[in-house]
Order: C-alpha cells, then structure tokens, then sequence
C-alpha cells in the first residue's frame, strides 16, 4: 500500500512508538498532521457494543441499543455458513451506523473443556466446522467495509487464571486442534486483524510469541493484517514487537512508550521491528478509510426478524419421544419457569450487548395459542438455588391441570460468564428439582434449556421431550414459541457433545492445571474425537438433532479422481416426513487400516438444506487428499497416510446413514538413512523397501529343513521391534556383518 509506505516515511519515530498503543480503551491514536484518522474498535462478536458515555476503569457501561443476536453457540447450531453470514452483514451494517471500524469477532476458540465460562461465545468442539462458520462470518462483517478481529488465538479454552495460565500443547493437537480453527478464516476470509489471547502457550505469553505470531501467523500463513492484544494482555512491549504484537489495547498512557525508547537506545530494538507493526496498523487504518464509504442504514426490525431466523435454526431438539412436540395449536399448556418471563438470551462479560427488543416465550405463546389455553407458574426463582416449598406446589398444581407442561429451565446468569469457569456442569438443584417432580405427575413433560454450554441431565428418561434452546438472542421467545408449535420445524445440531456427566469429558484429567501449569494432556482426542474412539455412551452425540420430518438418504458414490487427488462425494436426501424440514448431512472419515494414533473419525465436510415433503435432492461434497492430511510432529509438517479410509455420511456422528470405504494414496515420506540399530517394523512402514525386506527375511529365516512351515509376515510381525543387528540371534542362515551391509545398501539405494 503506497499510501502506507508515504506515511511511514514522514512520521517521526515518536509519532510511530505512540500509535503503538491505543488511544484510549477503543480508539487508536491519531496522526492529524499526516491526516491518519484514529480508528474505532468495538465488541463483539454477536452483536455491537458501543460503550455509552465515559468508558468505566474495565469499559463494560452499557452500551447503545443494538441487535443481540444468538451467541456464538447457538450460531454454530445453525451449521449455515450462509445465514452466519447474514448475520456477519448485519453486524457490519450495525458497526459501520455506530461508527466502529473494526469488530472485535468472531471468537472462535474450541470447546475443550464444557466447562469453559466463555463456551457460550465460542462455536465448537471441531476445528472443521468452526473454520467454515468463521470464514462465513468475517466475510459477512468485511462486506460492509468493516474489519474483523477473530480472536482469542490462541489455545485459550478457559478463563481459569486466564492472563497467566501456560498452556503446553504438543505440536500436533496445536496444529490439527487448535490452530487448524483459525488457519482457514485467516487465509481466505482475511480478516484485517488477528487478537491475541491473554494465555501463555508452550511458555510464552501470547503476546509475545514469536513463534505464533511471526512464524506461523506471518509467514506460514501469510497473515497481512495487523495483531491486536486482547485488552491489558501486554507485558514485555519491547518483546512484544520483536515478535510481532503489533497494537496494545487498550492505550497505557504512554507507560509503554518509554521502555520502547530505551530498547531503540540500546539497540535492543531496531526501527525495523517498530515499523513492522506500524505499517501493519497503518493497513488497517486504509481499509478503515475505505470502509467508511459504505452507507450506514439499519434496518432495525429486519435485523430483529434476522435475529429470529437465525435463533429458530439455532435451536436443537434433543429428545422427541413418540412425537410429543410439536403443540396442536388448541393444546392447554402449563408454562413453568421463570425464564420463560425473564429469559436468559446471551452471557456475560466483554460481549454483553443492549438489545433493541426483547421477545418472551410466555408472550409468544400466549399470543400463538391464546391466553386462556396457558397457565403460569414461576416454579423457582433465578436467585436462589433452592424451591421454595410454596412455589413448587403452586408449580406442581399448574402442570397436573393443563394437558402438557412446558418447563424452562437454564444456567442463570451467575452459572456461566466471561472471567471464570463453571465448577460442574450441573443445573441449579432447584431446576433439577422441579423437572424430576413434574414429570412424576405429567406424562406430557416438555423441557426447554436456556444454557451456553452442556448441561447434565438427570431427568433425562422422564421427560417427552428436549430442546436446547442455548442463548439465541433478543429473539429467542418468538423463535422457540414458533418452534414449540410448529410454524418451523427444527433443524439446529449440536457442535458439541454433551457428555453423560463431567468426568467423562477428555480434558477432566488436566483441566484446569495446576497453578499456571495447564497440560493438554488428551492431545488431539478433543470432544467426539474422543468420546467415539472410546466407544463411550455420551447424553447427545456431536451433530445430533431431530426434526419434525425425516430424511431417508440413499446412493452414495464415491468418485476418486487420483490425478488431481480429489474425491467427489455424492449422495442424495429425501423428506419422507409431511413437513418442510431442513437437514444437515455430516461427511466423516474414519481412517481404518492407519499405522498412526487417529481419532475414530473426523467431521471433513457437511451441507445444510430445506427440503419439502417428498421431494429428493442430490448433494456433492467434495474432498481434497489434504482432507485426510495428519500433523507428522516428528517432520513437523502435514502428511497423508497411505491408508483405507471410511468415508461416512451422516445425520449425526453417531447416526450414520451411508457408508464405504476408499483406499488413498498419501505421499511419500522422507524418511531416514536405516542403519543397524534401525527396527524391523518401522522398516515394514515403508513401502517402498518393504518388499527388499520382507524378501531378506525370507532368505536367512528359512526353516525348510526342520520341515517347518514360516510364513514371512508372521516371522516379521514377531519381529516388529527387532533393530537389524539383532537378526543374527535369531536367524537359520547366519546374517554376517556383509549380509548386513548389502541389505542396508538395497534398503538406502532410493535415498
Ligand atoms: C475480552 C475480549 C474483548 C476485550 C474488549 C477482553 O477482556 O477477552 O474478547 O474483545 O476484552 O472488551
């Protein structure tokens, strides 16, 4: 950007060192001899949050009216990257009318634990799916020419001494997990700036991690943005630019300023480094700049319509036992629970927005089934744990009278928030209790979950029916209102497990760390990974979700086009229930006969469509060989094996409708000079050589003379952690010193 290039050139290295840092806790400084406009940030990431008035000491005052849509968990249970960016549009159009460049969104970072008190911000458990709806939603928000700060990255999956905590995270779950989520968004949404997170990862803080934010944000990924700290997340300044952090937010006041002076002073920072990061802010500010050109009209009550769409595809139905929902619109119903008055619709902290509106499901209902057909009872109150003896009575009575009970129950908002973690993953007793005593007394029990994050479920075979109503935003009432009855049938899917209690969980044995120390001890085993190469029976796997139709799949092919290593999945879906109903098809691969540690199966593809009743519609869902590449941390690169690999279709991960299998050509390793102490097996690995051994073996364990029959493979399996100077124990022919050489010579002739 020559524009860039002309402003470094005449700023001075003071003007350079103080746009280093913010202006204040949203706005970066300005250059008004130059004419460089400060620029405005804002939060994110499901809805805008422009602080009114004076900033508080950690900038959480209310802020102007906007729409609040569902969080981040709920988005991802929609599993549309194009309605997820749709709501990226309306969140532009909504910044850009509030005069903030830059969003502080999407916050991707993965369901590691459930416990995560910021779970309920974050979309999954699966990199795949995360780096898809992540892309959707950068090019929703960049559309309108404002930027996007995908944040935290990275490895931050719990707010436990969040600032501090030094996740040790082995290469390939950091790449294959991890990073995998924030690589695709970043390469080809690009958005203009990457927020670091507060944490330590492999022993240095975020903020100064060169090897996240050089090596492999930079230059591994080509990252031309700039990097933001998130909000007081510096330490070291100087380091800090030396490894590419390039903007501090929120301003320090120029404290920063004078370490940076005496680093340049000292030689221990050249202004090499300081322009780096200048150079990289100044981009922002251009396509700021240019962004501004874009109209700021909102249209307030269709974002709230958008809102709405987006919470009914949000919402999962996790149990419907002999089609209890949805309600005839004559049904007489007992709504019970306060939150279906004072609904709990997004979370806490740094992502709180001031909603335009807010609908109740008590409202709606009332209004969708008339007001003589409802009755009410609070059942608890959101402050206390406990059931007051009087209320549960009253509640008792109001379910037994009506023909069908609705309870709403959820995490208050003192269960689930930014800046700490939950403990459990309980609901309050009071909630618990109120469920297991209605339904003794109503067949009819229906409960709807107002929660972030996975919740246990006690009750769960004695109610009719679930819904995960998760926090779907200002719209929630009216979208699970329209749910409960019918007028949309439900098509969310979980991007999460909910594990049948806690300590099943992969992350339970290191989670949180002890002091600062976090392993992530379950490497690459993260959520379904794990729970379905354990076999574990878990509450609702990772991709469940019924719908008021069903769907029949049929014809799976599988095109392998070998020259372009491309495959070609083909397969087609047909409503044979009696409503317009969308379905999701989930593509895993399952590697079979792998020689690596691999997960039982991996989402790698997936498609979202409505289909009306009776109608079949064909899908494609095309796969690259990449798809099947692993993290080789012994090469410390990406590798596909030479394997068979199941390639399964889906209505869940643990509900597949169509399945086969396909033999994939991987790459070739490098391997390795083999010398004398190298093992059978690993020689057995290699293809290409494994023929000039398995023929040696034959030769020198040649047992004809006693008779006995020797079968090769079977003598080199006994032999798989034998090294080749071993051989000569164990040998019929003796396997002399030439022998030995002659082999290696035929085994090492390709190198
Ligand atoms: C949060 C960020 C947020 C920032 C600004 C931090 O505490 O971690 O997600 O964008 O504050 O509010």
């Amino acid at each position: 950007m020559s524009q860039v290039r002309s402003w470094i050139k005449e700023m001075t290295l003071e003007e350079k060192v103080r746009l280093l840092s913010g202006a204040d806790f949203w706005s970066t400084v300005s250059v008004e001899r130059l004419g460089i406009p400060s620029i405005v940030v804002g939060d994110g990431p499901h809805g805008v949050r422009k602080p009114t008035g004076e900033t508080d000491a950690i900038g959480l005052s209310d802020s102007v009216p906007a729409t609040c849509f569902p969080t981040g968990s709920a988005l991802a249970a929609t599993w549309n990257p194009q309605l997820i960016e749709g709501v990226g549009q309306a969140l532009g159009k909504e910044a850009r009318f509030h005069n903030i460049d830059l969003l502080l969104g999407p916050a991707i970072n993965i369901k590691r634990s459930p416990l995560c008190g910021r779970n309920f911000e974050y979309y999954s458990e699966d990199p795949y799916l995360t780096k898809k709806l992540a892309s959707s939603y950068i090019e929703g928000v960049q559309s309108q020419g404002v930027g996007t700060s995908i944040k935290h990255y990275v490895a931050n999956n719990q707010e436990h001494r969040r600032m501090s905590i030094n996740a040790e995270v082995e290469l390939r779950p950091l790449n294959e997990i991890y990073l995998e989520a924030f690589k695709e968004p970043i390469q080809l949404a690009r958005p203009w700036s990457v927020m670091c997170g507060y944490n330590m990862v492999n022993g240095d803080l975020l903020s100064e991690n060169k090897v996240l934010l050089k090596d492999v944000l930079r230059e591994q990924w080509g990252f031309d943005g700039f990097v933001v700290s998130d909000w007081g997340a510096v330490n070291d300044r100087v380091k800090g630019i030396q490894s590419g952090m390039d903007l501090e937010m929120p301003g320090c006041g120029g404290l920063n300023d004078t370490a940076i002076y005496q680093a340049i002073k000292s030689g221990e920072l050249d202004e090499a480094s300081i322009d780096a990061s200048v150079a990289s802010i100044l981009s922002g500010i251009v396509r700021a700049i240019e962004g501004r050109k874009h109209s700021n009209f909102v249209d307030t009550e269709g974002h709230h319509t958008l809102a709405r769409q987006v919470a009914e595809e949000g919402i999962v139905l996790l149990k419907n036992e002999n089609g209890l929902l949805p309600l005839a619109k004559t049904a007489k119903i007992a709504i019970i629970g306060q939150m279906a008055k004072a609904p709990r619709y997004q979370g806490g902290g740094s992502s709180r927005v001031h909603p335009t509106q807010v609908d109740t499901v008590y409202d709606s209902l009332c209004n969708k089934l008339g007001q003589s057909n409802i009755s009410y009872a609070s059942g608890y109150n959101l402050k206390s744990d406990h059931l007051a003896p009087d209320d549960l009575d009253t509640a008792l009575r109001t379910a037994k009278q009506a023909e069908y009970a609705i309870l709403f129950v959820g995490l208050p908002d003192h269960y689930e928030s930014e800046g700490f973690d939950r403990l459990h993953m309980k609901l309050p007793p009071s909630h618990n209790q109120l469920v297991k005593e209605i339904s003794k007394l109503q067949p009819n029990t229906i409960v709807v979950l107002n929660n972030g994050s996975p919740v246990e479920m006690p009750w769960v075979q004695d109610v009719g029916a679930i819904l995960e109503g998760y926090l779907t935003g200002q719209a929630s009432g009216s979208a699970m209102a329209n749910i409960l009855v019918g007028d949309v049938s439900p098509s969310g899917k979980l991007a999460e497990t909910f594990p049948i209690r806690l300590e099943h969980n992969p992350s339970h044995l290191f989670f949180p760390g002890v002091k600062d120390y976090l392993k992530y001890g379950e490497g690459i085993y993260v959520g379904y990974r794990y729970y379905d190469t354990k076999f574990l029976e878990v509450l609702f796997p990772f991709g469940h979700g019924l719908s008021y139709s069903a769907f029949e799949y049929e014809g799976l092919r599988v095109i392998n086009n070998k020259e372009e290593e491309t495959l070609k999945v083909s397969f087609s879906i047909k409503n044979i229930g009696k409503r317009l109903a969308s379905e999701v098809a989930q593509l895993y691969i399952q590697p079979i006969d792998t020689l690596i540690d691999q997960p039982y199966q991996m989402l790698k593809g997936f498609k979202k469509i409505s289909i009306k009743p009776g109608e079949a519609v064909s899908l494609q869902i095309d796969l690259t060989y990449k798809d099947f590449a692993y993290f080789d941390s012994t090469r410390e690169n990406w590798h596909v094996e030479t394997a068979t690999y199941g390639i399964a279709i889906g209505s869940s991960s643990r509900d597949m409708r169509l399945q086969t299998q396909i033999e994939l050509t991987g790459d070739r390793v490098d391997r390795p000079l083999f010398h004398e102490n190298s093992l059978v097996g690993d020689i057995l690995e290699c293809p290409d050589v494994k023929g000039v051994l398995l023929d040696f073996l034959a030769g020198v364990m040649k047992a004809e003379d006693k008779g006995q029959d020797v079968n090769p493979e079977m003598a080199a399996a006994m032999m798989k952690y034998m090294p080749l100077r071993a051989l000569k124990y164990f040998s019929e022919s003796p396997v002399t010193q030439n022998r030995l050489k002659s082999l290696l010579k035929a085994l090492n002739k390709s190198l």
